[in-house]
Protein backbone atom coordinates (compact mmCIF):
# COMPACT_ATOMS: atom_id res chain seq x y z
CA UNK A 1 0.00 0.00 0.00
CA UNK A 2 2.55 2.19 1.20
CA UNK A 3 4.62 1.39 -1.62
CA UNK A 4 1.39 2.14 -4.04
CA UNK A 5 1.01 5.41 -2.43
CA UNK A 6 4.33 6.54 -2.86
CA UNK A 7 4.51 5.29 -6.29
CA UNK A 8 1.18 7.29 -7.12
CA UNK A 9 3.00 10.61 -5.75
CA UNK A 10 6.49 10.29 -8.29
CA UNK A 11 3.96 10.06 -10.86
CA UNK A 12 1.68 12.59 -9.79
CA UNK A 13 4.64 15.08 -8.99
CA UNK A 14 6.29 14.06 -12.27
CA UNK A 15 3.27 14.72 -14.09
CA UNK A 16 3.14 17.88 -12.49
CA UNK A 17 6.81 19.00 -13.44
CA UNK A 18 6.28 17.76 -17.11
CA UNK A 19 3.20 20.21 -17.26
CA UNK A 20 4.80 22.86 -16.14
CA UNK A 21 8.10 22.57 -18.27
CA UNK A 22 5.67 21.85 -21.66
CA UNK A 23 3.39 24.96 -20.90
CA UNK A 24 6.54 27.01 -21.23
CA UNK A 25 7.15 29.92 -23.47
CA UNK A 26 10.84 28.68 -24.44
CA UNK A 27 8.92 25.38 -26.14
CA UNK A 28 6.68 28.13 -27.44
CA UNK A 29 9.26 29.66 -29.20
CA UNK A 30 10.99 26.63 -30.75
CA UNK A 31 7.97 25.16 -31.84
CA UNK A 32 6.09 28.43 -33.70
CA UNK A 33 10.37 28.80 -34.99
CA UNK A 34 10.33 25.10 -36.88
CA UNK A 35 6.61 25.57 -37.77
CA UNK A 36 7.14 28.52 -39.44
CA UNK A 37 10.58 26.83 -40.94
CA UNK A 38 8.09 23.80 -42.31
CA UNK A 39 5.18 25.89 -43.92
CA UNK A 40 7.43 28.29 -45.28
CA UNK A 41 7.63 32.08 -44.06
CA UNK A 42 5.57 34.30 -46.20
CA UNK A 43 4.92 38.25 -45.90
CA UNK A 44 1.85 38.06 -47.58
CA UNK A 45 -0.31 35.22 -48.94
CA UNK A 46 -2.64 34.82 -51.83
CA UNK A 47 -5.48 31.71 -51.40
CA UNK A 48 -8.34 30.85 -54.08
CA UNK A 49 -11.04 28.14 -54.58
CA UNK A 50 -14.63 27.24 -54.03
CA UNK A 51 -17.23 25.88 -51.52
CA UNK A 52 -19.88 27.09 -48.91
CA UNK A 53 -20.85 29.48 -46.50
CA UNK A 54 -23.29 28.87 -43.76
CA UNK A 55 -25.37 32.24 -42.50
CA UNK A 56 -24.61 32.79 -39.04
CA UNK A 57 -27.67 33.40 -36.66
CA UNK A 58 -30.35 32.59 -39.28
CA UNK A 59 -31.10 28.88 -38.83
CA UNK A 60 -34.61 26.95 -40.07
CA UNK A 61 -35.18 24.96 -36.89
CA UNK A 62 -34.10 26.97 -33.78
CA UNK A 63 -30.68 25.76 -32.64
CA UNK A 64 -29.77 24.21 -35.89
CA UNK A 65 -27.06 24.40 -38.52
CA UNK A 66 -26.53 27.40 -40.46
CA UNK A 67 -28.38 27.78 -43.84
CA UNK A 68 -25.84 27.16 -46.58
CA UNK A 69 -25.32 29.15 -50.01
CA UNK A 70 -22.51 27.97 -52.23
CA UNK A 71 -19.45 30.47 -53.28
CA UNK A 72 -18.81 29.78 -56.85
CA UNK A 73 -15.40 31.83 -56.66
CA UNK A 74 -13.32 32.70 -53.64
CA UNK A 75 -9.95 34.91 -53.54
CA UNK A 76 -8.10 36.05 -50.09
CA UNK A 77 -5.15 38.04 -50.26
CA UNK A 78 -3.86 39.02 -46.89
CA UNK A 79 -0.64 40.99 -46.19
CA UNK A 80 0.42 40.42 -42.36
CA UNK A 81 2.73 43.20 -42.45
CA UNK A 82 0.06 46.28 -42.91
CA UNK A 83 -2.57 43.76 -41.20
CA UNK A 84 -5.12 44.05 -44.26
CA UNK A 85 -6.82 41.74 -46.15
CA UNK A 86 -8.97 41.79 -49.44
CA UNK A 87 -11.91 39.00 -49.46
CA UNK A 88 -13.76 38.39 -53.18
CA UNK A 89 -16.50 36.00 -53.38
CA UNK A 90 -18.83 35.11 -55.27
CA UNK A 91 -22.03 33.62 -53.78
CA UNK A 92 -24.63 31.44 -55.51
CA UNK A 93 -28.03 29.81 -53.86
CA UNK A 94 -27.58 26.39 -54.13
CA UNK A 95 -29.73 23.50 -55.58
CA UNK A 96 -30.87 21.83 -53.61
CA UNK A 97 -31.17 24.77 -51.12
CA UNK A 98 -29.75 22.83 -47.91
CA UNK A 99 -31.44 23.58 -43.93
CA UNK A 100 -33.42 25.62 -45.48
CA UNK A 101 -34.37 29.10 -43.79
CA UNK A 102 -33.13 32.25 -43.93
CA UNK A 103 -30.47 32.35 -46.81
CA UNK A 104 -29.25 36.22 -46.99
CA UNK A 105 -30.01 36.18 -50.34
CA UNK A 106 -31.32 34.88 -53.75
CA UNK A 107 -29.66 34.58 -57.08
CA UNK A 108 -25.75 35.61 -57.39
CA UNK A 109 -24.34 38.18 -54.66
CA UNK A 110 -20.58 39.40 -55.58
CA UNK A 111 -19.13 40.41 -52.05
CA UNK A 112 -15.33 42.59 -52.00
CA UNK A 113 -14.68 42.59 -48.10
CA UNK A 114 -11.69 44.78 -46.67
CA UNK A 115 -9.86 45.57 -43.70
CA UNK A 116 -6.52 47.73 -43.18
CA UNK A 117 -5.77 47.97 -39.38
CA UNK A 118 -8.59 49.18 -37.79
CA UNK A 119 -10.76 50.47 -41.05
CA UNK A 120 -12.81 47.77 -42.40
CA UNK A 121 -15.46 48.20 -45.80
CA UNK A 122 -17.13 46.95 -48.28
CA UNK A 123 -16.58 47.59 -51.99
CA UNK A 124 -18.64 45.11 -54.18
CA UNK A 125 -18.55 48.07 -56.70
CA UNK A 126 -16.79 51.39 -57.14
CA UNK A 127 -18.12 52.69 -53.64
CA UNK A 128 -16.74 51.53 -50.56
CA UNK A 129 -19.27 51.53 -47.78
CA UNK A 130 -17.73 51.85 -44.54
CA UNK A 131 -18.59 48.34 -42.41
CA UNK A 132 -16.81 49.60 -38.74
CA UNK A 133 -18.77 46.79 -37.21
CA UNK A 134 -17.22 44.19 -38.77
CA UNK A 135 -13.37 45.90 -38.34
CA UNK A 136 -12.78 43.98 -34.89
CA UNK A 137 -13.82 40.53 -36.28
CA UNK A 138 -11.69 40.89 -40.23
CA UNK A 139 -8.71 41.90 -38.27
CA UNK A 140 -8.93 38.84 -35.69
CA UNK A 141 -9.39 36.59 -39.11
CA UNK A 142 -6.19 37.10 -40.29
CA UNK A 143 -4.36 35.84 -37.17
CA UNK A 144 -6.53 32.77 -37.29
CA UNK A 145 -4.80 31.69 -40.71
CA UNK A 146 -2.40 29.18 -40.72
CA UNK A 147 0.50 31.64 -41.15
CA UNK A 148 -1.16 34.39 -39.35
CA UNK A 149 -1.65 32.32 -36.57
CA UNK A 150 2.24 31.57 -35.89
CA UNK A 151 3.21 35.42 -36.74
CA UNK A 152 0.44 36.50 -33.91
CA UNK A 153 1.70 33.52 -31.63
CA UNK A 154 5.39 35.11 -32.10
CA UNK A 155 4.63 38.73 -30.83
CA UNK A 156 2.40 37.60 -28.33
CA UNK A 157 4.45 35.61 -25.75
CA UNK A 158 2.20 32.64 -26.61
CA UNK A 159 2.89 29.47 -24.24
CA UNK A 160 2.56 25.49 -25.30
CA UNK A 161 1.29 22.77 -24.19
CA UNK A 162 0.58 19.19 -25.10
CA UNK A 163 -3.08 18.75 -26.42
CA UNK A 164 -5.07 16.60 -29.08
CA UNK A 165 -3.28 16.50 -32.25
CA UNK A 166 -0.43 18.05 -31.46
CA UNK A 167 1.44 21.32 -29.26
CA UNK A 168 -1.48 23.66 -28.56
CA UNK A 169 -0.22 27.53 -28.64
CA UNK A 170 -1.80 30.01 -26.54
CA UNK A 171 -1.93 33.76 -26.42
CA UNK A 172 -4.19 36.56 -26.25
CA UNK A 173 -4.55 39.82 -28.88
CA UNK A 174 -5.98 42.58 -27.40
CA UNK A 175 -9.62 40.95 -25.25
CA UNK A 176 -9.18 37.94 -27.73
CA UNK A 177 -7.72 34.94 -26.54
CA UNK A 178 -6.08 32.31 -29.72
CA UNK A 179 -5.64 28.83 -29.68
CA UNK A 180 -4.12 26.77 -32.40
CA UNK A 181 -2.50 23.33 -33.13
CA UNK A 182 0.64 22.66 -34.65
CA UNK A 183 1.04 18.92 -35.90
CA UNK A 184 4.10 17.15 -35.64
CA UNK A 185 4.96 17.65 -39.09
CA UNK A 186 5.10 21.68 -37.77
CA UNK A 187 1.93 22.43 -39.65
CA UNK A 188 -1.06 24.65 -38.15
CA UNK A 189 -3.96 22.39 -38.21
CA UNK A 190 -6.73 24.63 -35.92
CA UNK A 191 -7.36 27.26 -34.75
CA UNK A 192 -10.06 28.87 -31.82
CA UNK A 193 -10.92 32.00 -30.60
CA UNK A 194 -14.34 33.52 -29.30
CA UNK A 195 -16.27 36.32 -30.30
CA UNK A 196 -19.14 37.99 -29.24
CA UNK A 197 -22.64 37.53 -29.95
CA UNK A 198 -25.55 39.06 -28.73
CA UNK A 199 -27.80 35.79 -28.65
CA UNK A 200 -24.81 33.44 -28.59
CA UNK A 201 -22.58 34.89 -26.01
CA UNK A 202 -19.10 34.22 -26.04
CA UNK A 203 -19.45 32.76 -29.23
CA UNK A 204 -16.72 29.51 -30.30
CA UNK A 205 -14.86 30.61 -33.11
CA UNK A 206 -13.18 26.76 -34.50
CA UNK A 207 -10.87 26.55 -37.81
CA UNK A 208 -9.88 23.48 -39.13
CA UNK A 209 -6.85 23.19 -41.56
CA UNK A 210 -6.20 19.88 -43.70
CA UNK A 211 -4.67 18.44 -46.50
CA UNK A 212 -1.45 20.47 -46.82
CA UNK A 213 0.04 20.79 -50.25
CA UNK A 214 3.10 22.30 -51.09
CA UNK A 215 2.30 25.57 -53.50
CA UNK A 216 5.65 26.57 -54.72
CA UNK A 217 7.78 26.17 -51.47
CA UNK A 218 4.65 27.50 -49.20
CA UNK A 219 2.50 24.61 -47.27
CA UNK A 220 -1.12 25.64 -47.16
CA UNK A 221 -4.20 23.33 -46.27
CA UNK A 222 -6.06 22.52 -49.35
CA UNK A 223 -9.43 22.39 -46.58
CA UNK A 224 -10.08 24.70 -44.66
CA UNK A 225 -13.90 24.57 -42.38
CA UNK A 226 -14.56 27.50 -40.04
CA UNK A 227 -17.28 26.95 -37.41
CA UNK A 228 -18.87 29.36 -35.33
CA UNK A 229 -21.53 28.76 -32.85
CA UNK A 230 -20.75 25.29 -33.70
CA UNK A 231 -21.98 25.17 -37.20
CA UNK A 232 -20.02 26.17 -40.35
CA UNK A 233 -19.53 29.60 -41.51
CA UNK A 234 -16.67 28.53 -44.08
CA UNK A 235 -16.01 25.44 -46.08
CA UNK A 236 -13.28 26.32 -48.72
CA UNK A 237 -11.65 24.02 -51.25
CA UNK A 238 -8.21 25.70 -51.60
CA UNK A 239 -7.09 24.86 -55.30
CA UNK A 240 -4.36 27.96 -55.90
CA UNK A 241 -1.95 29.53 -53.86
CA UNK A 242 0.78 32.33 -54.20
CA UNK A 243 3.41 33.48 -51.92
CA UNK A 244 4.43 37.23 -51.31
CA UNK A 245 1.39 38.63 -53.80
CA UNK A 246 0.89 42.88 -53.46
CA UNK A 247 -1.42 44.02 -51.33
CA UNK A 248 -1.40 47.67 -50.96
CA UNK A 249 -4.84 48.97 -49.91
CA UNK A 250 -5.40 52.64 -49.12
CA UNK A 251 -8.34 53.43 -47.04
CA UNK A 252 -10.79 55.39 -48.31
CA UNK A 253 -11.48 58.82 -46.65
CA UNK A 254 -15.42 57.75 -46.07
CA UNK A 255 -14.21 54.81 -44.61
CA UNK A 256 -11.79 56.43 -41.91
CA UNK A 257 -14.69 58.95 -41.04
CA UNK A 258 -17.35 56.10 -40.57
CA UNK A 259 -18.38 55.50 -36.63
CA UNK A 260 -21.00 53.26 -35.67
CA UNK A 261 -24.40 55.28 -36.40
CA UNK A 262 -25.83 56.42 -33.16
CA UNK A 263 -29.34 54.06 -32.58
CA UNK A 264 -32.64 56.41 -34.24
CA UNK A 265 -35.73 55.26 -32.99
CA UNK A 266 -38.50 57.15 -34.58
CA UNK A 267 -42.35 56.52 -33.78
CA UNK A 268 -45.74 56.47 -36.14
CA UNK A 269 -48.70 56.36 -34.52
CA UNK A 270 -50.88 53.29 -36.43
CA UNK A 271 -53.72 53.40 -34.07
CA UNK A 272 -54.79 54.28 -30.49
CA UNK A 273 -52.10 53.02 -28.46
CA UNK A 274 -50.04 51.04 -31.17
CA UNK A 275 -46.87 52.41 -32.56
CA UNK A 276 -44.82 51.97 -35.07
CA UNK A 277 -41.21 52.28 -33.94
CA UNK A 278 -38.42 52.18 -37.04
CA UNK A 279 -35.53 54.40 -38.02
CA UNK A 280 -33.19 51.69 -38.41
CA UNK A 281 -33.03 48.25 -40.05
CA UNK A 282 -35.54 46.56 -38.11
CA UNK A 283 -38.67 47.59 -36.80
CA UNK A 284 -40.71 46.93 -33.40
CA UNK A 285 -44.30 47.61 -32.88
CA UNK A 286 -45.36 48.55 -29.45
CA UNK A 287 -49.36 48.18 -28.28
CA UNK A 288 -50.84 49.69 -25.02
CA UNK A 289 -52.91 47.96 -22.45
CA UNK A 290 -55.10 49.17 -19.51
CA UNK A 291 -52.44 48.61 -17.05
CA UNK A 292 -49.33 47.74 -18.96
CA UNK A 293 -47.22 47.45 -22.28
CA UNK A 294 -46.21 44.87 -25.00
CA UNK A 295 -43.33 45.13 -27.34
CA UNK A 296 -43.35 43.07 -30.27
CA UNK A 297 -39.77 42.36 -31.35
CA UNK A 298 -36.41 43.82 -29.72
CA UNK A 299 -33.90 43.11 -32.47
CA UNK A 300 -30.49 43.52 -33.07
CA UNK A 301 -28.42 44.38 -29.79
CA UNK A 302 -28.78 46.14 -26.62
CA UNK A 303 -28.13 49.21 -28.00
CA UNK A 304 -31.27 49.01 -30.16
CA UNK A 305 -33.35 47.51 -27.68
CA UNK A 306 -32.25 50.17 -25.18
CA UNK A 307 -33.21 52.84 -28.10
CA UNK A 308 -36.39 51.13 -28.60
CA UNK A 309 -37.36 50.73 -24.89
CA UNK A 310 -36.38 54.97 -24.13
CA UNK A 311 -39.10 55.62 -27.07
CA UNK A 312 -41.59 53.25 -25.38
CA UNK A 313 -41.15 55.04 -22.07
CA UNK A 314 -41.27 58.18 -23.70
CA UNK A 315 -44.60 57.22 -25.35
CA UNK A 316 -46.39 55.61 -21.97
CA UNK A 317 -44.39 56.75 -19.30
CA UNK A 318 -46.81 55.56 -16.91
CA UNK A 319 -47.07 51.85 -17.67
CA UNK A 320 -44.41 48.62 -18.02
CA UNK A 321 -43.41 46.59 -20.82
CA UNK A 322 -45.08 43.68 -18.91
CA UNK A 323 -44.57 41.81 -22.27
CA UNK A 324 -41.87 41.56 -25.30
CA UNK A 325 -43.29 38.90 -27.98
CA UNK A 326 -40.51 37.71 -30.35
CA UNK A 327 -41.08 36.44 -33.68
CA UNK A 328 -38.71 34.16 -34.09
CA UNK A 329 -35.00 33.09 -33.10
CA UNK A 330 -33.08 34.67 -36.13
CA UNK A 331 -29.71 36.42 -34.12
CA UNK A 332 -31.14 39.99 -35.92
CA UNK A 333 -34.67 39.91 -34.35
CA UNK A 334 -33.44 37.97 -31.21
CA UNK A 335 -30.29 40.16 -30.33
CA UNK A 336 -32.16 42.36 -27.66
CA UNK A 337 -34.38 40.21 -26.20
CA UNK A 338 -32.04 39.48 -23.57
CA UNK A 339 -32.19 43.54 -22.38
CA UNK A 340 -35.81 43.48 -21.92
CA UNK A 341 -35.60 40.11 -20.06
CA UNK A 342 -33.10 41.85 -17.63
CA UNK A 343 -35.75 44.72 -17.55
CA UNK A 344 -38.24 42.66 -16.19
CA UNK A 345 -40.20 41.70 -18.89
CA UNK A 346 -42.18 38.13 -19.61
CA UNK A 347 -41.14 36.44 -22.94
CA UNK A 348 -44.00 35.20 -25.26
CA UNK A 349 -42.81 33.12 -28.08
CA UNK A 350 -43.43 29.88 -29.86
CA UNK A 351 -42.41 26.80 -27.69
CA UNK A 352 -39.54 25.32 -30.09
CA UNK A 353 -38.05 28.58 -29.06
CA UNK A 354 -37.87 28.49 -25.34
CA UNK A 355 -35.31 25.65 -25.63
CA UNK A 356 -32.50 26.86 -27.56
CA UNK A 357 -32.92 30.35 -25.72
CA UNK A 358 -32.09 28.59 -22.68
CA UNK A 359 -29.34 26.74 -23.54
CA UNK A 360 -27.73 29.85 -25.54
CA UNK A 361 -28.02 32.24 -22.75
CA UNK A 362 -25.82 29.88 -20.45
CA UNK A 363 -22.68 30.25 -22.36
CA UNK A 364 -20.50 33.13 -20.74
CA UNK A 365 -20.35 36.79 -21.89
CA UNK A 366 -16.58 37.99 -20.79
CA UNK A 367 -15.83 39.84 -24.03
CA UNK A 368 -18.80 41.85 -24.57
CA UNK A 369 -21.50 41.93 -20.94
CA UNK A 370 -24.84 42.90 -21.70
CA UNK A 371 -26.93 44.37 -19.55
CA UNK A 372 -28.18 40.73 -18.71
CA UNK A 373 -25.17 40.10 -17.95
CA UNK A 374 -24.09 42.83 -16.01
CA UNK A 375 -27.69 42.45 -13.60
CA UNK A 376 -28.56 38.61 -14.09
CA UNK A 377 -32.37 37.96 -13.94
CA UNK A 378 -33.83 34.10 -14.54
CA UNK A 379 -35.88 35.07 -17.61
CA UNK A 380 -39.60 34.40 -17.62
CA UNK A 381 -41.43 32.87 -20.92
CA UNK A 382 -45.20 32.23 -21.83
CA UNK A 383 -44.98 29.84 -24.29
CA UNK A 384 -47.44 28.99 -27.37
CA UNK A 385 -47.45 26.13 -30.14
CA UNK A 386 -49.89 27.57 -32.94
CA UNK A 387 -51.74 30.11 -31.46
CA UNK A 388 -51.44 32.92 -28.04
CA UNK A 389 -53.71 36.03 -27.10
CA UNK A 390 -53.58 38.66 -25.04
CA UNK A 391 -56.82 40.22 -24.33
CA UNK A 392 -57.42 42.83 -21.49
CA UNK A 393 -60.05 45.97 -21.15
CA UNK A 394 -61.03 46.23 -24.47
CA UNK A 395 -57.44 45.62 -26.04
CA UNK A 396 -57.02 42.18 -28.05
CA UNK A 397 -53.84 41.16 -29.84
CA UNK A 398 -53.36 37.56 -31.17
CA UNK A 399 -49.94 35.58 -31.75
CA UNK A 400 -50.30 33.35 -34.49
CA UNK A 401 -47.25 30.88 -35.71
CA UNK A 402 -47.21 30.92 -39.43
CA UNK A 403 -47.85 27.77 -40.91
CA UNK A 404 -45.54 26.08 -43.77
CA UNK A 405 -43.36 28.99 -43.39
CA UNK A 406 -40.32 28.75 -45.29
CA UNK A 407 -37.99 31.31 -43.74
CA UNK A 408 -37.90 29.77 -40.13
CA UNK A 409 -40.12 26.57 -38.97
CA UNK A 410 -41.70 28.19 -36.01
CA UNK A 411 -41.87 32.08 -38.01
CA UNK A 412 -44.94 33.93 -35.64
CA UNK A 413 -46.62 37.38 -36.28
CA UNK A 414 -49.32 39.11 -34.75
CA UNK A 415 -52.74 40.53 -35.59
CA UNK A 416 -54.66 43.19 -34.00
CA UNK A 417 -58.77 42.15 -35.00
CA UNK A 418 -60.18 45.64 -33.87
CA UNK A 419 -57.42 47.38 -35.78
CA UNK A 420 -56.91 45.24 -38.61
CA UNK A 421 -53.11 45.72 -38.26
CA UNK A 422 -50.67 42.82 -39.45
CA UNK A 423 -46.90 42.65 -38.23
CA UNK A 424 -44.78 40.17 -39.88
CA UNK A 425 -41.41 39.55 -40.12
CA UNK A 426 -39.12 38.83 -43.27
CA UNK A 427 -41.72 37.26 -45.47
CA UNK A 428 -42.65 40.41 -47.14
CA UNK A 429 -40.88 43.58 -46.81
CA UNK A 430 -42.10 46.18 -48.20
CA UNK A 431 -39.97 49.01 -50.17
CA UNK A 432 -40.51 52.92 -49.36
CA UNK A 433 -43.22 54.56 -51.04
CA UNK A 434 -42.05 54.81 -54.97
CA UNK A 435 -39.40 52.40 -54.59
CA UNK A 436 -39.31 49.74 -57.29
CA UNK A 437 -38.34 46.84 -55.37
CA UNK A 438 -37.98 45.76 -51.64
CA UNK A 439 -34.10 43.93 -52.43
CA UNK A 440 -33.18 40.35 -52.10
CA UNK A 441 -35.68 39.41 -50.07
CA UNK A 442 -38.06 35.79 -50.98
CA UNK A 443 -41.00 36.05 -52.81
CA UNK A 444 -41.82 32.73 -51.99
CA UNK A 445 -41.63 33.75 -48.73
CA UNK A 446 -44.00 36.88 -49.55
CA UNK A 447 -46.73 34.01 -51.53
CA UNK A 448 -47.25 31.87 -48.85
CA UNK A 449 -47.92 34.63 -46.33
CA UNK A 450 -50.96 35.74 -48.60
CA UNK A 451 -52.01 32.66 -48.98
CA UNK A 452 -51.70 31.73 -45.18
CA UNK A 453 -53.61 35.15 -44.24
CA UNK A 454 -56.51 34.00 -46.81
CA UNK A 455 -56.51 30.91 -45.41
CA UNK A 456 -56.82 32.26 -41.67
CA UNK A 457 -59.55 34.47 -42.76
CA UNK A 458 -57.72 37.15 -41.27
CA UNK A 459 -59.04 40.45 -41.99
CA UNK A 460 -56.21 42.78 -43.00
CA UNK A 461 -56.25 46.46 -43.77
CA UNK A 462 -52.56 47.19 -42.91
CA UNK A 463 -49.04 45.60 -42.85
CA UNK A 464 -46.91 47.26 -40.30
CA UNK A 465 -43.64 44.82 -40.92
CA UNK A 466 -40.02 44.42 -38.93
CA UNK A 467 -38.41 45.09 -42.12
CA UNK A 468 -39.64 47.73 -44.03
CA UNK A 469 -42.20 50.25 -44.34
CA UNK A 470 -45.70 50.79 -43.01
CA UNK A 471 -48.39 49.40 -46.19
CA UNK A 472 -51.89 48.59 -47.07
CA UNK A 473 -52.76 45.39 -47.53
CA UNK A 474 -53.27 45.96 -50.88
CA UNK A 475 -48.82 46.17 -51.60
CA UNK A 476 -48.85 42.62 -50.09
CA UNK A 477 -51.79 41.54 -52.26
CA UNK A 478 -49.65 43.07 -55.22
CA UNK A 479 -46.70 41.55 -54.40
CA UNK A 480 -47.75 38.37 -54.25
CA UNK A 481 -49.46 38.29 -57.39
CA UNK A 482 -46.43 39.85 -59.16
CA UNK A 483 -44.44 37.29 -61.40
CA UNK A 484 -41.09 37.26 -60.54
CA UNK A 485 -37.74 36.83 -62.56
CA UNK A 486 -35.72 33.42 -61.81
CA UNK A 487 -33.11 35.76 -60.16
CA UNK A 488 -35.44 36.83 -57.08
CA UNK A 489 -37.87 34.13 -56.57
ZN1 LIG B 1 -35.35 35.90 -40.12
Amino acid sequence: MGRKLSLSFALYFGLLLGLCFSASAQDAKSVLQSASKAMGDVKSIQYSGSGHVGALGQAFTPGGAWPINDIKSYTRTIDYGSKSAKEEMTLVEPTPIRNGGGGPFAGEQKQVNLVSGQSAWNQPGNAAQPAVAAAEERQLQIWLTPHGFLKAAMENNATAKKGKGGTVVSFSEGKFKLDGTIDSQGMVTRTETWLPNPVLGDMPVETDYSGYKDFNGVKFPTTIVQKQGGSPVLNLTVTDVRANPDLALTVPDNVKAARIPPVNVTNQKLADGVWFLAGGTHNSVLVEFPNYAVMVESPLNDARAAGVLAEARKLIPEKPIKYLINTHDHFDHAGGVRYFVAEGATLITQEMNKGFYEQAWKAPRTLDPDHLAQSPKKATFVTFKDKYVLSDGGRELDIYRLPGDIHNVVMSMVYLPKEKILIEADDFTPPPPNAPSAGPRSHAGTVLLYQDLQQMKLDVATIAPLHGFVVPFSELQKAASTEVSSASK
